[in-house]
């Protein structure tokens, strides 16, 4: 939760610029819960020209970048492995192949606005 005085109210140009690493799972969430405090401008180095890091699944593999293969599932319950404020969809299989919770993870960032918030091809070195 934000504190608000008045010297320090929620508008664009009082907010405070936060730097997020990384466009994966954890980076979305982070960026989406920054924007859910309202005095946060979240700003997210993704190094590749995508997003959804491990879950995004790549033909060739690449230096220094985990890798998933073309049968990886999700080793948790949709249930228990949900995003708590966005439910994944009934037709998802409920261990959720990497397509299924890329289109997930996808659903939900787009719902929550975060996309516009990743800076691609922009490595934290
Ligand atoms: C089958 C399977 C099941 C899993 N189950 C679980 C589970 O139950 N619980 C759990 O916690 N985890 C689980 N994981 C691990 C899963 O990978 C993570 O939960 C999650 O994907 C990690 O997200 P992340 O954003 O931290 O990392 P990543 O998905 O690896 O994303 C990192 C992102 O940061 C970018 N990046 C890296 N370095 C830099 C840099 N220097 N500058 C800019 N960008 C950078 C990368 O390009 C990438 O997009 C599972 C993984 C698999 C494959």
């Amino acid at each position: 939760m934000c504190t608000t005085n008045i010297f320090s109210r929620s508008t664009a140009s009082h907010k405070k610029k936060i730097a997020v690493v990384g466009g994966g799972l954890s980076g979305i969430i982070s960026v989406s819960c920054l924007l859910e405090e309202e005095c946060f401008e979240p700003i997210c180095f993704e190094k590749s020209g995508e997003y959804e890091g491990t879950w995004r699944y790549k033909e060739e593999s690449s230096e220094g970048m985990a890798s998933i293969m073309p049968t990886t599932i999700s080793y948790h319950s949709k249930e228990i492995g949900a995003l708590s404020t966005f439910p994944p969809k009934k037709e998802y299989t409920n261990f959720m192949r990497h397509h299924e919770l890329l289109n997930y993870v996808t659903e939900y960032a787009n719902f929550r606005n975060v996309i516009k918030y990743i800076q691609h091809n922009s490595e934290v070195l």
